[in-house]
């Protein structure tokens, strides 16, 4: 099959730039304007306001109660025990940042039975091992922040949280602009942990 050749240029249909014109733009768009770029999709859900609770309850949008009923991919768990489950914090401080919840919706660590406090013990110790095996970190934080004024984001629901750190790893950009570098996608940091999880300790 052949095709009559065309003796008319190329010409884009009407309102479209140019041929010329639009390889001009994309050349120019292609040019580097000395800025750095940062890429932070899962900010969008912060800045939404999304998985924001309207009251304490565990119906009114806890987003650690909402998590569980969701697939280990959507709700970005990395593994799910008899008590408690493992989840990546949406608002990282660091990549790989984990939070260890109870499913049960309750607000102080004393509350915790005691079957609760040893699988959330266990789960914590599973966070480390993992986050050693996929990343090697130098450091953790671990700890909870009980209560909104300790600065619990999320107080009506206990979790603890395990932030890997390593050398270097804080700089200018928290502290003059409030911004946290994360190199990571919070998906891809999931799978990985989820497949380091230890099976048992
Ligand atoms: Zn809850």
């Amino acid at each position: 099959m052949s095709v009559p050749p065309s003796h008319e240029p190329a010409s884009p249909g009407p309102g479209l730039p140019s041929e010329a014109a639009s390889e001009a733009e994309l050349t120019a768009a292609a040019e580097p304007d000395g800025f750095e770029r940062l890429w932070t999709p899962h900010r969008m859900a912060y800045i939404k306001g999304e998985g924001k609770p309207t009251g304490p309850g565990a119906h009114e949008g806890c987003p650690f109660c909402i998590a569980p009923t969701l697939s280990d991919e959507d709700g970005l768990i990395v593994a799910r025990g008899e008590l408690v489950y493992a989840i990546m914090n949406l608002y990282p401080y660091n990549s790989g940042h984990v939070l260890i919840c109870p499913y049960r919706h309750l607000a102080d660590y004393t509350e915790l039975t005691t079957a609760e406090t040893a699988e959330f013990s266990d789960y914590t110790t599973r966070a480390i091992t993992a986050l050693r095996i996929v990343s090697g970190p130098h450091g953790f934080n671990i700890g909870m922040n009980l209560g909104t004024v300790a600065g619990a984001g999320i107080a009506a629901h206990l979790h603890q949280h395990v932030v890997p750190r390593w050398g270097g790893d804080t700089n200018f950009m928290p502290v003059t602009g409030r911004t946290r570098v994360l190199p990571q996608l919070l998906a891809d940091t999931r799978k990985l942990l989820a497949d380091a999880w230890p099976a048992s300790l």
